[in-house]
């Protein structure tokens, strides 16, 4: 079965597709994304702009395309910096501009609980056909360690790996993270229900 996925990360694609062959999908980048305008990311939630980039760009591919939506949450924030983990120090932050405001705005709080968030929408002809969600529970660290990964991931403490997701190769990550299991549940439903 052959899929296509909406993003122009690298990094991303090459997680997807290692998952999809584990499963025989055949996970395809959607070709001349860059010349297609990329939609308003407008929702208040995961769900919903997974659903918005889902919708829109499934209507430039041949069959089912998926789109991802992803951040941090940080209880004592409120669930901040959630759907504007990207653009939470400014609409073009850097990851570390990012991460020096979220570790400034937590200070000495004592409650570091943190969570990765990941919804994939499987969308067909412009219709989402299924949403799927991943998420990875941690520790917000004072100061970032390690030098992998992107974003907020050397300050994301993972209890059980003992150390943060800045200091793990990237198939470690991927075997616990919020954007693994989302794949997983996603790839695991279309081969109980081929379309
Ligand atoms: P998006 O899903 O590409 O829109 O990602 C939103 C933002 O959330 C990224 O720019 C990162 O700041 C953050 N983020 C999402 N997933 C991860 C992750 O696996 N590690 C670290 N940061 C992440």
């Amino acid at each position: 079965m052959k899929i296509w996925c909406a993003t122009g990360n690298p990094g991303k694609l090459r997680e997807f597709r290692l998952a999809g062959e584990l499963l025989d999908v055949d996970v395809e980048p959607l070709p001349d994304l860059k010349s297609i305008e990329a939609p308003e990311e407008t929702g208040a939630t995961f769900e919903e702009n997974a659903c918005l980039k889902a919708a829109y760009y499934s209507r430039f591919a041949p069959g089912l395309l998926f789109a991802d939506d992803s951040g941090l949450e940080v209880d004592a924030l409120g669930g901040e910096p959630g759907v504007r983990s990207a653009r939470y120090a400014g609409e073009h932050a850097t990851d570390e501009e990012n991460n020096r405001l979220v570790v400034s705005r937590l200070g000495e709080n004592s409650d570091r609980t943190s969570r990765f968030v990941c919804v994939i929408a499987l969308a067909k002809g412009g219709e989402v056909v299924k949403t799927f969600r991943g998420a990875v529970e941690g520790q917000l660290l004072r100061e970032a360690a390690g030098p992998a990964g992107f974003g907020y991931d050397p300050l994301f403490y993972y209890p059980p790996f003992g150390c943060s997701f800045g200091e793990v190769d990237g198939a470690r990550k991927f075997g616990v993270s919020h954007r693994g299991n989302a794949v997983r549940a996603m790839l695991e439903w279309l081969s109980l229900n081929p379309r």
